[in-house]
């Protein structure tokens, strides 16, 4: 468990009564007993195993590696750096975004900009870490002027985007923002239509929520970005998934 900082000793009591529901629940998960005098009920529902891994699925690596010095679409001539994805490769949690900006471009890495510094901070707040996750955009290279992807590049690009879920087999997604979630289910609605609530997609569940980038110019937006990963939150949790830290509440 964490340990608290001296503060308001409201603050603080209220945090390590937080910590023990948790710690109890997770007792209970193990089929522990949870509190002499106040047994806890066993979880009723059955926990889902793992989808099983596909046949002929690739690592990461070799994804990595047949993507190469990519030249499939026309984004190869302005790029500087191919943006592959980044975190655990069995993460049970995955984040989608769109493509790559200035900064993901020089760096290699999704999500390192301004969008990307509130991104880590909603995923600490989920109790997880980038490290832990795994982030990858449905593009891998920047278009110019961050305009948005079109068709022929998504086209180009995405069958990757594929092979990493297959190969990271994630328990839940999250998409960012409207062109990751309609990519994704294979819609095309406004996000606000989509967030909120979980859809199916390749056998796994797909929770849609605004793009960091979108909340950052709409800050109001931030209590419904939470609502939705608060419920990710839960389904994990649900699923007998423990983040390496205890989440915000
Ligand atoms: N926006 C995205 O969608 N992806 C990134 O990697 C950075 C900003």
């Amino acid at each position: 468990m964490d340990s608290t900082p001296a503060g308001d000793p409201a603050e603080e009591l209220e945090l390590l009564a937080r910590q023990l529901r948790l710690h109890l629940q997770r007792h209970a998960a193990l089929g522990a007993w949870a509190a002499p005098g106040s047994p806890m009920p066993r979880p009723v529902e059955v926990v889902e195993p793992p989808a099983a891994p596909e046949p002929g699925r690739l690592t990461l690596a070799q994804i990595r590696e047949e993507v190469g010095e990519c030249t499939r679409c026309k984004l190869h001539a302005t790029r500087r750096t191919i943006v592959f994805g980044v975190g655990a490769e069995d993460a049970p949690l995955m984040f989608i975004g769109e493509a790559p900006g200035e900064q993901e471009d020089r760096r290699g890495e999704p999500f390192v900009g301004p969008a990307g510094e509130l991104l880590d901070k909603m995923i600490e707040a989920m109790g997880w870490t980038r490290e832990h996750v795994y982030i990858a955009n449905i593009l891998m290279c920047r278009p110019p002027g961050n305009r948005n992807p079109q068709p022929d590049e998504v086209a180009k690009c995405t069958p990757f985007l594929e092979a990493k879920i297959r190969a990271i087999a994630p328990r839940l997604i999250v998409t960012l923002g409207r062109p990751a979630t309609n990519y994704v289910l294979g819609t095309d609605a406004p996000i606000s239509a989509l967030r909120g609530r979980f859809h199916e997609r390749y056998g796994r569940r797909v929770m849609p929520t605004f793009h960091p980038a979108y909340l950052l110019r709409d800050p109001d937006k931030k209590r419904e970005a939470w609502q939705d990963l608060k419920q990710v939150i839960a389904e994990l949790e649900r699923l007998g998934i423990q983040p390496p830290r205890v989440p915000r509440s």
